[in-house]
């Protein structure tokens, strides 16, 4: 047998995805085991064995937490039952004194979570447009706990640059979190860029299966990654083996999965931005997007996520929607298999619709998460549903929005 030891500091970040944990156990599995016991047996009274209780570890649980601190660059991981609970795992930390600043267009859940627990006085929270250098600055003076970025932005992909907030961020004191849900670590590491923690929805493109809710916190620092999973453990807010399992099995074909959709996602985009029903296209992939430079600068991909605006505004979204057979309308994203959501109505339904407005949510914004269909066959599906939504435009003599 090859001596392990030979394997023992991977490697690229591919055969971390792929291989991590492989035949490590006393049997030579080489799909590592499907741990489900709540409880384990004490060697002895007073010699507990490396595991004693589920809530606090779990070989299943490591196995998934190891490799995304692996791929992340982190020092560990904590693995949670949803991505909102892996946010909520850093505010539960919080006291009222505190100060998260978060970004005024992310992800809904996120927000409406943050303004939840700072109604109940948990800590205070400031929506601040970080793209503003103005507005950022006044924020950093108040010297928050927290500063929560989301790259790309769900869902106008805006492109914030980590590493010039991170750097600003710590002048004040400031523990910078990155929501990499969008990219993953195969086309993003926060940690490099100076992130001291980077959070997950696994249930997107780590899973990318639509088969799991989960998520995970990689803490960049050893003490961090430590306090974060006794509080996990203290919290309960831990995922179940079962789901580590399925995320682990998903989380080995991430490479592949995301070269191959984003190499659809750009073509969309391209289809996109050439047509006369669309208005504005989100994709920090094109040429023209505001995001463009610094997303080559920061990222190893544009990734698989688009978002777009149709001339016709509500109707023609609905008629572009009704036209789709091969994407399906669900909320979501980051699967094998192409969807379609209307945020307004759905994502971002919520949200007050003042603040959706200023945040560029409109009546015909769509965002797409592009899976592994046949490219021509989501480029035809695409071209129908623009045709549907130009041919409502007409008919309603130039409405907008
Ligand atoms: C989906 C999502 C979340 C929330 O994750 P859940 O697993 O649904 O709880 C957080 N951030 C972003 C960017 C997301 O897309």
């Amino acid at each position: 047998m090859r001596p392990r030891s030979a394997w023992a500091r991977p490697q690229a970040a591919e055969t971390i995805a792929a291989a991590n944990g492989v035949a490590r156990d006393a049997y030579g599995d080489i799909v590592g085991a499907l741990h489900l016991t709540s409880t384990y047996a004490f060697k002895g009274l007073g010699r507990e064995g490396p595991y004693a209780y589920s809530r606090a570890a779990n070989p299943s649980r490591d196995l998934l937490s190891e490799t995304l601190a692996l791929l992340e660059g982190g020092a560990g991981a904590v693995i949670t039952g949803s991505g909102m609970a892996a946010i909520d795992l850093l505010l539960g930390r919080l006291g009222p004194d505190d100060l998260v600043v978060a970004p005024h267009d992310g992800y809904w859940g996120t927000q409406r979570l943050l303004g939840a627990r700072a109604a109940k006085r948990q800590f205070s929270v400031a929506f601040v447009d970080e793209a503003d250098e103005h507005a950022l600055g006044a924020a950093l003076e108040r010297r928050p706990a927290l500063l929560l970025i989301e790259t790309p932005s769900n869902p106008l992909m805006r492109v914030y640059d980590i590493a010039a907030l991170a750097a600003r961020a710590k002048t004040a004191g400031t523990k910078v979190v990155v929501d990499n849900t969008f990219l993953s670590p195969a086309l993003q590491q926060p940690i490099a860029l100076g992130a001291d923690f980077v959070v997950h929805s696994t249930t997107k493109y780590l899973n990318g299966h639509s088969d799991v809710v989960g998520g995970a916190v990689v803490a960049a620092a050893p003490d961090e990654a430590e306090a974060l999973a006794e509080w996990g453990a203290t919290t309960g807010a831990i995922g179940a083996p079962f789901d580590a399992y399925l995320t682990l099995r998903g989380l080995r074909t991430l490479f592949v999965r995301m070269e191959r959709q984003q190499r659809s996602a750009a073509a969309l985009a391209d289809l996109l931005a050439g047509h006369p029903a669309v208005s504005a296209v989100h994709y920090p992939g094109l040429r023209a997007d505001p995001g463009h430079l610094v997303a080559g600068r920061q990222q190893r991909g544009f990734g698989a996520m688009l978002s777009f605006e149709l001339h016709g505004g509500f109707a023609a979204a609905r008629a572009f929607v009704e036209t789709l057979r091969v994407f399906t309308l669900a909320e979501s994203l980051g699967g094998v298999e192409s969807l379609v959501a209307h945020p307004e109505t759905m994502t971002h339904a919520g949200m007050d619709p003042a603040a959706r407005a200023s945040a560029g949510i409109h009546g015909g914004l769509l965002r797409l998460s592009v899976g592994l269909e046949a490219e021509a066959e989501l480029v035809s599906d695409v071209e129908a549903g623009l045709s549907a939504a130009h041919a409502v435009r007409r008919s309603t003599s130039g409405a907008v929005r």
